[in-house]
């Protein structure tokens, strides 16, 4: 399960970091979130439920 993160729609308000942070973190530079490389969507356990928690929809789940 891949996971990624539309930037233009990330508004850096930090949801899904507080929820999961083994995926996500923030880039601090550019005020958004990122997806750690390197890392399984499954394997974390909270993908899902940082991705129904962004405000704006910006994380995009593909199966
Ligand atoms: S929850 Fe959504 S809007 Fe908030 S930092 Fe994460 S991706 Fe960006």
């Amino acid at each position: 399960m891949k996971v990624s993160i539309i930037e233009e729609a990330c508004i850096g308000c930090g949801a899904c970091v507080a929820l999961c942070d083994a995926v996500f973190r923030l880039n601090d530079d550019a005020g958004k979130a990122e997806v750690i490389p390197g890392v399984d969507c499954n394997e974390a356990g909270c993908c899902k439920e940082a991705t129904d928690s962004c405000p704006t929809a910006a994380i995009v789940i593909e199966e």
